[in-house]
């Protein structure tokens, strides 16, 4: 069969510009490497639980966000298991052991953080609009028309994160809390931009949401959505080599030993990965370097735990906690003896969530640096030495959680974790970077990828193309699908359909 695209990865990306593409009558067809599909969407069995891998808390799910909005559009809105979180989040500090509740809602926002630094109240508002006002410099975000993808931007659009908090408030405490979501886009002081920072907080102030049950079942609705409009995915099927010539994709070739042809690829992996099985010349020498320039975000260990039954009380939304002030920014480069000095720890909910709770997953920013000797390594064949530095990460954060709940080894039915090396085998992501290629305000031209390459027939999507996340993957889709589809296209459809 001749497809008309065929998207390499079947994650986040490639499953929501297929699904955005086969709804304009487009014949895609996937081509995923794991058995399962989904990739940051991908849920595990583990202790009789089922845990979410790469997608814990939810922005842009709040009525007439633009999440919402583009599930709506694509039909599968009122299928999805999600429900709202009962607050924005939870922040406990254990220099002085105060634990902050913020709510959600811009102006609860505001009121709730108010509350605790009154003398910042009227720059808290300023921080705020600022942020609303930022994200109105990015129509997509907004699911507007892009009138020129160059867009002339505001000096705070391109200052440092940590810069724009700076100046607005003038509480150091307070300056760290405001950066509480850096783990949620691998913020680094001094270059993330204020634009990321921005995007992301926006979402989640409007109202954090949260998977219930897991998180795969997302994957399966897209992969419906390409299925019933003559679609289709190839699990397992790992793409090895692709064939080009005048830099032109002519076929894709598999693991299991396909050559599959269509009129465009899509890339829905990370870019390195993807450039290492195109055949030399391609891309040109200087795209291939400006890729491997870019800068990665940082990596996590994460531990997943189950609880005995009626043991330990359900959060309804996520926390976290730090050993104290100042350290939001320096997760990732925490000596190992003082690891970890902050994480973000939920109770993910399932169906009938009572009073109790099942599972916990805590996420731990972690340099890959630290598994660095096990590189050569591969998962279930990493060595003793490997598992007894995981035990000992694994006691190390047990120790920290002991101080928010002192019983709570007694609560533990059981528990496990996983490094940067599982991520990055598990995502082919170099370096296990959590969320891909890291934005850089001073050189934003650097890590700014179109979708469009020197390869006519090839694209671009996924996470490292413009944001990551569910707030930023489902975006670039859009994008990357009007660039078959033509500008605007697609978004006004979204529009026509959801404006209410
Ligand atoms: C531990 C962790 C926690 C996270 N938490 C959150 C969160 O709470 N909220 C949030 O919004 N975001 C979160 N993220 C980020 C989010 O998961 C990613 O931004 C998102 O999944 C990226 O989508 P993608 O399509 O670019 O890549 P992926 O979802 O990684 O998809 C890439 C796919 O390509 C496949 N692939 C790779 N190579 C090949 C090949 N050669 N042939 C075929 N297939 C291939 C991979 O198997 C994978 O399925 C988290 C990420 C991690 C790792």
């Amino acid at each position: 069969m001749q497809n008309d695209v065929i998207i390499i990865g079947g994650g986040l990306g490639g499953l929501f510009t297929g699904a955005l593409l086969a709804r304009e009558g487009r014949s895609v067809t996937i081509v995923e490497k794991n058995a399962a599909i989904g990739g940051g969407l991908q849920s595990f069995h583990r202790f009789g639980s089922t845990f979410d891998t790469g997608m814990h808390t939810l922005g842009g799910f709040n009525h007439g966000d633009n999440l919402d909005r583009i599930c709506r559009y694509l039909g599968i809105r009122d299928q999805l298991h999600i429900k709202p979180d009962d607050c924005l989040t939870q922040i406990t500090n254990a220099s002085d052991g105060v634990t902050y509740h913020i709510e959600y809602g811009r102006e609860n926002f505001v009121k709730s953080l108010a509350g605790y630094f009154p003398h910042e109240a009227d720059n808290l508002k300023r921080y705020v609009d600022t942020l609303y006002r930022l994200t109105d410099e990015v129509p997509i975000f907004h699911l507007r028309d892009t009138e020129d993808y160059i867009l002339t931007h505001s000096p705070e659009f391109l200052m440092a994160a940590d810069e724009l908090i700076a100046a607005y408030i003038a509480d150091e405490r307070l300056r760290d809390l405001l950066a509480f979501m850096n783990p949620m886009y691998g913020g680094v002081a001094g270059h993330t931009p204020a634009y990321v920072h921005a995007l992301i907080n926006v979402l989640y102030i409007n109202r954090p949401f949260r998977f219930v049950d897991d998180s795969a079942h997302l994957a399966h609705l897209l992969a419906d959505v390409v299925k019933q409009n003559g679609g289709q995915i190839l699990s397992g099927e790992e793409v090895t080599q692709i064939e080009a010539e005048d830099r032109h994709l002519t076929a894709v070739c598999t693991s299991r030993g396909k050559r599959l042809t269509a009129n465009t690829y899509i890339g829905a992996i990370h870019p390195l990965t993807l450039c290492r099985m195109l055949p030399p010349g391609t891309w040109p020498p200087a795209y291939r370097k400006r890729l491997e320039q870019i800068a990665l975000t940082n990596s996590a260990f994460t531990i997943y735990i189950t609880f005995k039954p009626k043991t330990f009380p359900y959060i309804d939304h996520t926390c976290y906690w730090q050993a104290d002030y100042g350290l939001m920014w320096q997760h990732a480069t925490t000596p190992q003896s003082l690891w970890p000095q902050g994480f973000m720890y939920f109770t993910p909910p399932v169906k009938g969530q009572g009073q109790w709770a099942e599972k916990m997953v805590v996420n731990c920013v972690m340099d890959f640096k630290e598994t660095e000797k096990w590189s050569h390594t591969l998962t279930h064949h990493r060595g003793e030495d490997y598992e007894r530095w995981k035990t000992q990460r694994i006691e190390a954060v047990v120790e920290q959680l002991t101080r928010l709940y002192p019983n709570i080894k007694d609560q533990i039915a059981q528990i496990g974790a996983s490094s940067p090396l599982t991520i990055r085998d598990y995502y082919h992501t170099p370096r296990g970077a959590l969320f891909g290629y890291a934005k850089d305000c001073h050189q934003p031209a650097l890590s700014y990828l179109p979708v469009r390459t020197k390869v006519d027939n090839l694209l671009l999507t996924g996470q490292n193309i413009n944001l990551h996340g569910i707030c930023g993957v489902p975006l670039t889709a859009i994008v990357t699908a009007e660039a078959l589809t033509g500008r605007n296209h697609i978004v006004r459809k979204i529009r026509e359909a959801t404006d209410d």
